[in-house]
């Protein structure tokens, strides 16, 4: 079997960790890298840490309005995937990446494969629930997180396969978890000691694109009781330096770039809470039992709300610090398997192949 994975950003190198190295042991995989997320601290650090197997193709796509990436993508994509010829194309998440290879494969009839299928928000208005609801109705194979995930498919009627496989996140979670801990050089270089500060990120479009919410933002940083450390995306960087807030935000919260997934993993795991607009990281606190606070009205994750360990909050800042205040339910019970996700993965796109 030969695939195509199509890969763009930071959670896309953290999710193909979990497979890629599975499927090359049996199969041919040819990694795709669009280049939505480009340098050394989004990028190639996770290949580094990951393990992950250098690209086969990079595309260099970066920047511009979401319509204008998706349709450079989509255009570079497809001759490429005409002279690949892979029995199928592997896409996770939702972002322009996902969307592009979702297209691109489509359009030639090559079957694609969505990990991650089903997670919804029900907010339109979000890029990437429109990418995750266009992926699905594109994809012949769709790998769920969760049964519920399933339901939803099942609802909208895609006409795909749909198979429950886990969370590919918690695979690396748990295969890093260890090396994670041991990192505690990470808390000391922050002076902040295990369980006595808040780890933050923040980088949705909603929450840094428009000056009003990125003030709001600022604001709640200020209410919240620290030390916050805030590793800033450089398109949450740049805004604050636009809108003349970094000196404001910088005063609330110690910012520091971008860090790579261990370290990264080691400040979520002895954080007091977490407060993130991300995806991957609410989940990520899940698994690490770690009370989240999410910048979002809304989200594709909405059983960790329901387990009382996620806490939605939008940008309000009094909302977020009573949140903070909560302790969190004595049970956590597993949401997303048992970090077999990837193994999950592998079979499912061989018996797809095989049917084909
Ligand atoms: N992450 C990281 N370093 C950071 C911030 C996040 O390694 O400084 C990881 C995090 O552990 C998770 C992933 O990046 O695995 C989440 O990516 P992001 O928040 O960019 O995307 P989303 O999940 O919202 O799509």
């Amino acid at each position: 079997m030969r695939v195509a994975t199509v890969v763009g950003n930071r959670p896309q190198f953290v999710k193909a960790a979990a497979v890629s190295p599975l499927l090359r042991e049996r199969h041919e995989e040819i990694l795709v890298h669009t280049g939505q997320h480009h340098d050394e601290e989004l990028s190639d650090i996770f290949f580094e840490e990951l393990a992950l197997a250098a690209p086969e193709h990079r595309l260099e796509i970066a920047g511009g309005t979401n319509s204008f990436q998706l349709g450079r993508m989509v255009a570079e994509l497809d001759p490429l995937l005409g002279r690949i010829e892979p029995d199928l194309v592997l896409v996770y998440g939702d972002t322009n990446s996902t969307l592009a290879g979702a297209l691109a494969a489509a359009d030639r009839g090559i079957g694609v494969a969505h990990v991650e299928a089903g997670m919804r928000s029900f907010d339109r208005s979000q890029p990437e629930e429109r990418n995750r609801v266009l992926t699905d109705q594109l994809s012949a194979l769709l790998l769920c997180s969760t049964a519920s995930a399933a339901s939803q498919l099942e609802r909208e009627g895609v006409p795909g396969a749909v198979v429950v496989v886990g969370d590919v996140m918690v695979d690396v979670a748990l295969a890093l978890r260890e090396r994670a801990l041991e990192r505690t050089d990470v808390l000391e270089r922050y002076g902040v000691e295990p369980g006595g500060y808040v780890l933050a990120t923040a980088h949705r479009p909603a929450t840094v694109d428009d000056p009003l919410a990125l003030e709001r933002l600022v604001e709640l940083l200020e209410a919240v009781e620290g030390p916050v450390i805030l590793p800033l995306h450089p398109r949450s960087l740049a805004r604050l330096e636009h809108h003349h807030l970094y000196a404001r935000a910088a005063a609330a919260a110690s910012l520091t770039s971008p860090l790579g997934y261990v370290e990264f993993a080691a400040l979520l795991h002895h954080a007091r809470a977490v407060l993130t607009d991300s995806g991957g990281v609410q989940k990520e606190a899940y698994i690490a039992g770690v009370p989240c606070v999410t910048l979002r009205e809304r989200t594709e994750w909405g059983e960790t709300v329901a387990a009382g360990w996620n806490t939605l909050v939008g940008l309000d800042a009094g909302a977020a610090v009573a949140a903070l205040a909560r302790t969190p339910p004595a049970e956590r019970p597993p949401l997303w398997g048992d970090g077999d996700a990837g193994r999950r993965i592998v079979a499912a796109l061989e018996a797809y192949a095989a049917a084909a």
